[in-house]
């Protein structure tokens, strides 16, 4: 089957039906990933020769945007999915590699720490060299798939040396890993991202993912790229959704005493046109930020950043618009808006940040060192 198609089941046959349950119960969408796995769309950027799909950045895209449209909390936990695939398809055992590729293993990144926030790329928890292997240490804020994934690419100072961070495979059942609360969100309340602890957490020297101190190079050059475009491409999703749901409503919906639908008054119609533009802009700054990855033109990492900041902002407002025209009734949770509104809040403030990018990217276009 068709890898699109594949995705288009599952959405109407079990997320849609549970997308309600997911949001008001805040439950992880257990039953849509394990589908994934058995239809291919978790494996869908491993490696052909191991059992996957051998897919790219663009198929991805096209996934999470069509997920992200009913619901975007199963689109966020598979977009994680799909950002630690990329780091282990690089630095992970082969074993592993394959248990995904087969769709057997679901992945996730926990990097936000207690101390330096959602500046991810400063981690403050600690690897401390100890006989063959390492002990670890550290307090993560914000885990997707915290309590489900099978495993973590985690984040500390490295072991040795003045580099940013390392990165690590840490297994589900590792022992000295906890999570010790639940998460209960304004919006992406099915994803699960609940906070991580790691004490004393003793792993083996093959659990480093690349050269000790590398881990700052790997989470830019192989995982922002993948992060950015996919984050970006869920908030397209939302806004997708959020207008088909409002055009909906306001063609649908009458005065009755003057005989016309909300879609009649010039002035709901104008904001639905400003809504339409803005989501069509920025899926076009994503399909060119595809374009530029592939064409390893020298704009991609400028892209890269831009094409986040500026789908969670226009997620932010164009859901915002959404609810403004559909009045009332969008304030009810039967309409299923208001949901997709709060879910739209999220990414500006998953790392990196709107704000952050706009300081990143301001120094980008004024010649400075970015990431100084
Ligand atoms: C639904 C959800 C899922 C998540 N999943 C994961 C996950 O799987 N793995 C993971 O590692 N993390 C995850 N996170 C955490 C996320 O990536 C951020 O780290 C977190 O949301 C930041 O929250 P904070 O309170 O620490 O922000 P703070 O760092 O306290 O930021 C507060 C404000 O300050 C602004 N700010 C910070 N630094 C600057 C700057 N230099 N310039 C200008 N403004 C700045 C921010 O933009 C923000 O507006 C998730 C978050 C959410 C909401």
């Amino acid at each position: 089957m068709h890898y699109l198609e594949a995705v288009k089941t599952t959405r109407d046959e079990i997320i849609s039906r549970n997308v309600q349950k997911t949001d008001q119960e805040a439950s992880f969408p257990k039953e849509a990933i394990t589908a994934f796995g058995k239809n291919g769309i978790l494996g869908l950027m491993s490696d052909a020769s191991l059992g996957g799909q051998g897919l790219g950045l663009d198929e991805a895209a096209a996934v999470i945007e069509s997920i992200a449209e009913v619901c975007p909390s199963t689109a966020m936990v598979l977009m994680m999915h799909y950002s630690a695939t990329a780091v282990i398809e690089k630095y992970g055992p082969v074993e592993l590699r394959t248990e995904i590729a087969r769709g057997h293993h679901l992945s996730t990144l926990a990097w936000s720490e207690v101390s330096s926030r959602s500046h991810f790329w400063a981690p403050s928890g600690t690897a401390e060299k100890v006989g063959d292997g390492f002990i670890l240490n550290g307090n993560k804020t914000m885990v997707t798939s915290a309590s489900q994934a099978d495993s973590f690419i985690w984040s500390s100072k490295p072991a040795e040396g003045e580099a940013a961070s390392s990165l690590w495979l840490v297994k589900k059942y590792q022992e000295g890993l906890s999570s010790p609360a639940a998460f209960d969100g304004l919006g992406l309340r099915g994803n699960d991202s609940a906070p991580m602890q790691a004490r004393q957490m003793k792993l083996s020297s093959d659990s480093l993912l690349g050269a000790d101190g590398e881990g700052f190079d790997i989470m830019i050059n192989t995982v922002l790229p993948v992060f950015c475009v996919l984050n970006a491409s869920a908030s397209i999703g939302i806004m997708d959704g959020a207008l088909a749901l409002a055009i909906q409503h306001v063609s649908a919906q009458k005065f009755e005493h003057l005989n016309s639908s909300l879609a009649e008054l010039p002035t709901i119609r104008a904001y639905l046109a400003k809504a339409r533009i803005q989501a069509d802009m920025t899926r076009t700054l994503r399909n060119d930020t595809l374009s530029a990855i592939k064409e390893n033109r020298a704009d991609a990492m400028l892209r890269v950043m831009e094409v986040k900041a500026a789908a969670g902002e226009s997620a932010m407002s164009v859901t915002d618009i959404c609810m403004r025209v559909c009045g009332g009734a969008a304030f009810r949770k039967d309409l299923g808006l208001e949901k997709l509104f709060r879910d739209a809040r999220s990414s500006s403030i998953m790392a990196p940040t709107s704000d952050v990018l706009y300081d990143f990217i301001g120094k980008a276009i004024c010649n400075m060192p970015v990431f100084g």
